[in-house]
């Protein structure tokens, strides 16, 4: 047995004895198999369960989108941005960009409280579970996220991260040409995140976070996504032009008329 094994050996038999004395007589079967196959056993029932979610990025998303189905779309909610020179805005629960998802439980107007998510704004149980298989009747008062909620916002906000996964879910062929995908491949969001914001402002909350989820996430090769990202920025750019208030405007014209969304985009930038 190599120095390495050995030392491996030896780390999972004390991870394993730790994880046993700390694991509730009852925890999801599917997260203690997926445990004690890891290289290196997680020593802690919290650290199983990240380390499952982590290995099933593609059903943490499902289930937070799911469970932010269930929570449906809060009463007299609308998206909003923040800008980081109002003051307050750090307790807004707003974010400064449209390139973040929106997430109306962190606004203090909509905050479910102690032991709920604050992304899907479902009950929280023990380990950031996300049903109460302890029969607890009670969320877990501390809990503030879903672990799957977690891993799901991980890849919402920083998709490319992960790239590998997201291509051999296309079976490594690009979502534009049908070409195989070659290792300068980039994630792209199929509706760029600019024209959700522009077009889909109002859509329900819960259908406006596949916006940022696989439905709308694809690889693509790198030339491909140059010159989308090319025609998006043209088009954007088209769109300034025509929102920007002309010193020629007819006396009393309000600049407003031309397109107020394409100046919220501006402002939003
Ligand atoms: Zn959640």
């Amino acid at each position: 047995m190599s120095k390495t094994s050995e030392w491996r050996a030896e780390r999972n038999v004390a991870a394993r004895a730790r994880l046993d004395r700390a694991l509730p007589a009852v925890f999801p079967g599917a997260v203690l198999r997926h445990a004690l196959a890891r290289p290196l056993i997680p020593p802690t029932p919290r650290l199983a369960i990240e380390s499952y979610w982590r290995a099933h990025l593609l059903r943490a998303d499902r289930l937070a989108r799911a469970l932010a189905l269930r929570s449906g779309h809060p009463e007299g909610w609308t998206w909003r941005l923040g800008s980081i020179q109002d003051a307050g805005f750090k307790d807004s629960g707003l974010a400064a960009t449209f390139r973040l998802p929106p997430s109306p439980f962190r606004e203090p107007a909509h905050a479910r409280g102690k032991g709920h998510c604050c992304l899907c704004g479902q009950p929280v149980y023990r380990f950031g579970w996300h049903r109460d298989l302890w029969g607890a009747g009670v969320p877990n008062k501390n809990a503030r996220w879903h672990a799957a909620c977690v891993t799901a916002w991980k890849l919402w906000v920083a998709p490319s991260d992960q790239v590998k996964l997201l291509k051999a879910r296309q079976r490594h062929r690009c979502a534009a040409s049908g070409k195989r995908l070659l290792r300068t491949a980039e994630v792209d969001h199929r509706v760029p995140l600019y024209r959700v914001w522009r077009e889909h402002r109002n859509d329900p909350w819960p259908t406006l976070l596949g916006f940022w989820g696989t439905p709308n996430l694809q690889v693509v090769n790198r030339v491909v996504h140059v010159e989308k990202c090319g025609l998006e920025a043209g088009e954007r750019a088209e769109r300034r032009r025509a929102a920007r208030p002309a010193a020629q405007l007819p006396d009393g014209a309000d600049p407003e008329w031309r397109d107020p969304t394409a100046r919220d985009e501006i402002a939003a930038d």
